[in-house]
């Protein structure tokens, strides 16, 4: 029996999603990874009731996190029913369809068929009435854009979602969208893509952009899978990432991993320096930018959660010290 901590919002800071009237913590949980069937539910139970507990009030799904696809919200349901039930309305819960998630022309991409489907695939296994946030997960080239923003205002209007939200979408696409959401009556609440100190595209207009248009902006890996942690600082542990085989896409490879490490070990001194671990750096990094309403960490055990949660702590860089860091990264 699960109950909340009573002094869980203490010290989680929480941030205006752009000019919305809603807020976000500034580091929210994905559960992309760890929460599947191939996972120990234990070990799932045990994150997500931490994080509630410390204020991350944040999870962020997809239709098809796992593995298998489904399997994630599945845990979500489940926990929902024996552990989170009654505190609901603490938690801002967003799915997302786009990606494969069905055989046959309708289980991917961004037609209203498949991502009205999928929600409601979504909120059947989930045990959930509405979500609080559901995205498009990526542009369809070969879908007018006007039928997948027209499917995330339908999903508003038919009381299946609060908020909508756009992931991994150009500058160019990003303003297209939110000029014909807003047209609809359905602003644009957030933008989910990739920021971290190896991934910044971001940085060359969307942040921008989305400022301007009082849009908010959480960051998915922001700990580039786990490389900028001690994590492969000792080679490739079992059960890491970097070492999962099972699943249909990998998300990191070993490759991935010795491609980076050399200024991995340089920007894990940096962090030493400042007293703080290499995750705690990058997540505080990446919060650096204003415009950026929250950091979308994974983690596979508590202790990975509690660390990187103490990155709140020390969030601050001298103007040296970035400077340090942008040549360790151009180098
Ligand atoms: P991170 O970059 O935070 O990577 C998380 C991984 O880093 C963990 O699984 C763990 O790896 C490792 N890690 C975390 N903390 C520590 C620590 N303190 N010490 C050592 N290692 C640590 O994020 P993810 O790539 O997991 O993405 C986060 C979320 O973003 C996803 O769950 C999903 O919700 C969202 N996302 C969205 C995408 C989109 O297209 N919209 C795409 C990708 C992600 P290990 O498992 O090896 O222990």
């Amino acid at each position: 029996m699960y109950t909340a901590a009573k002094p869980r919002y203490e010290s989680m800071r929480y941030n205006r999603v752009g000019k919305s009237g809603v807020k976000l913590p500034a580091i929210s949980l994905g559960w992309w990874y760890t929460f599947g069937a191939l996972d120990n539910l234990a070990n799932a139970r045990a994150i997500a009731r931490r994080a509630f507990d410390l204020g991350v009030v944040h999870f962020d799904l997809a239709n098809n996190y796992g593995p298998p696809p489904g399997a994630a919200e599945e845990t979500f349901g489940r926990l929902l029913k024996e552990d989170f039930g009654s505190t609901r309305d603490e938690l801002i819960v967003s799915t997302k369809a786009g990606y494969d998630m069905w055989a046959g022309p309708y289980g991917e991409q961004g037609s209203r068929k498949h991502l009205l489907a999928s929600l409601d695939q979504s909120l059947k296994r989930m045990g959930l009435e509405y979500v609080d946030i559901f995205y498009s997960h990526r542009f369809d080239p070969e879908t007018p854009l006007e039928e997948t923003m027209g499917a995330l205002d339908s999903a508003v209007r038919q009381g299946k979602a609060l908020y909508v939200g756009i992931s991994n979408y150009t500058p160019e696409q990003t303003g297209q969208a939110v000029r014909i959401l807003h047209d609809l009556g359905t602003p644009c609440l957030i933008h989910q893509a990739g920021y971290n100190m190896f991934n910044r595209w971001v940085e060359q207009g969307l942040l921008e952009l989305l400022d301007k248009e009082g849009i908010g902006f959480i960051a998915f890996s922001p700990l580039a899978q786990g490389r900028l942690t001690d994590r492969y600082l000792k080679g490739i542990p079992p059960g890491a990432r970097a070492s999962k085989t099972e699943r249909v896409w990998r998300g990191l490879t070993p490759q991935d991993v010795d491609d980076s490490l050399a200024k991995v070990r340089r920007l894990n001194e940096i962090a030493r320096q400042r007293g703080q671990t290499l995750a705690q750096m990058a997540l505080a990094w990446v919060l650096r930018k204003v415009q950026v309403t929250s950091a979308l960490i994974g983690a596979s055990s508590v202790e990975q959660l509690e660390a990187d949660l103490a990155a709140l702590d020390q969030l601050q860089f001298s103007a040296e010290e970035l400077q340090v860091i942008e040549d360790i990264l151009q180098g």
